[in-house]
């Protein structure tokens, strides 16, 4: 499929390189590192080969979010959505933007949103999980009373938020000693992200700010899966639950959720999310670097969905939902269907 656009596409700058090593062997860190550092030939030649029309970039993870000291992480976050703004700028037409942002201190992320959004033009902001900050034992989560304003920032601009993952710290880890292969993309992304996720669900915060738009990547980290039994275990026992939202889990879900295929290519995952939330709410992404673009195209355009999914999912939805049809080369419209004999 031609005209295809990724969102969980990541780029690095010098202070936040390495922060991505250590998720390769060491002899493919100069590989990697070099595939995060380039944001011309290198990866548009990978985008031309495959058919990917766009790139949203991101911040390579964990980047900002673990940065305890505020004003250093303010100032990496403000340097990184610099530097991005530079490169949308020069290939507007293959490149938009999510911002990064220092969630340390609520009041400074939402500063640093409105210039990356009013001033900057990113599509969206991408954060990489809870956020360390210096003088606090607790890591922070954003159901916490204190992100309120931020998210109500967030819907009056109306642009999505990315939850991205990062590993849990050490001293939270204690289930995964003597496992550390289950670190990382394999199992504790997955398990941090979605739990971060279901925390926002179940504090009111979709109540509240009922037009929130939350994009989780890897077909959702795990949930629809698992959505069913969160809202229906011991069903026979007729109390309320113990969450704080006024209705299902599952019901902010569907409504204030949107995932995307990075890093999980297997249309037997694919089918159960679409089952689960509907083609509206799925959207094409690789994860590169860490993931090849070739993979992802590859599964994606010959996965045995409708040709009507397929371009949902590989372009309009995105579209839509980061309003691109001004950036694109092609104008934004559909590409047309392939005749099916
Ligand atoms: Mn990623």
């Amino acid at each position: 499929m031609k005209g295809k656009i990724a969102l969980e596409e990541h780029f690095a700058i010098q202070e936040t390189v390495d922060d991505s090593a250590g998720f390769v062997p060491a002899d493919y860190w100069v590989e990697l590192r070099a595939r995060l550092l380039d944001l011309n030939d290198g990866r548009l030649r990978e985008m031309d080969a495959n058919g990917v029309e766009m790139m949203l970039l991101s911040l390579n993870a964990p980047a900002v979010q673990a940065i305890p000291s505020v004003p250093t992480a303010i100032e990496i976050a403000q340097r990184a959505n610099d530097f991005l703004a530079d490169a949308v700028a020069k290939q507007p037409s293959r490149f938009q933007g999510f911002a990064a942002l220092p969630m340390q201190d609520p009041e400074a992320a939402i500063v640093e949103l409105r210039r990356a959004v009013r001033d900057l033009g990113f599509r969206g902001v991408l954060v990489n999980g809870f956020s360390q900050r210096d003088g606090e034992d607790a890591i922070l989560y954003y159901d916490l009373e204190r992100y309120r304003p931020f998210w109500a920032e967030v819907e009056a601009l109306d642009v999505p938020f990315y939850l991205h993952p990062r590993n849990p710290l050490r001293q939270h880890s204690t289930i995964y000693e003597g496992h550390d292969w289950l670190l990382g993309p394999t199992w504790a992304f997955g398990q941090e992200t979605a739990v971060h996720a279901l925390r926002l669900m179940g504090s009111g915060l979709f109540d509240a700010h009922p037009n929130l738009k939350i994009v989780l990547g890897h077909m959702g980290e795990g949930l629809p899966y698992s959505m069913w039994r969160i809202d229906h275990r011991n069903a026979w026992v007729k109390t309320p639950p113990k969450h704080h939202a006024k209705r299902k889990i599952a019901h902010y879900f569907i409504k204030n959720f949107y995932l995307t295929t990075s890093g999980n290519f297997r249309t037997q995952t694919l089918i159960d999310a679409m089952l689960e939330v509907g083609s509206d709410r799925i959207l094409f992404s690789a994860d590169w670097p860490f993931e090849n673009v070739d993979h992802a195209a590859n599964w994606f355009d010959g996965a045995a969905i409708s040709e009507t999914d397929r371009q949902k999912i590989g372009r309009t939805n995105s579209i839509g939902l980061f309003g691109l049809d001004d950036v694109l080369a092609s104008g934004g419209a559909a590409k047309p269907l392939q005749d099916v004999d």
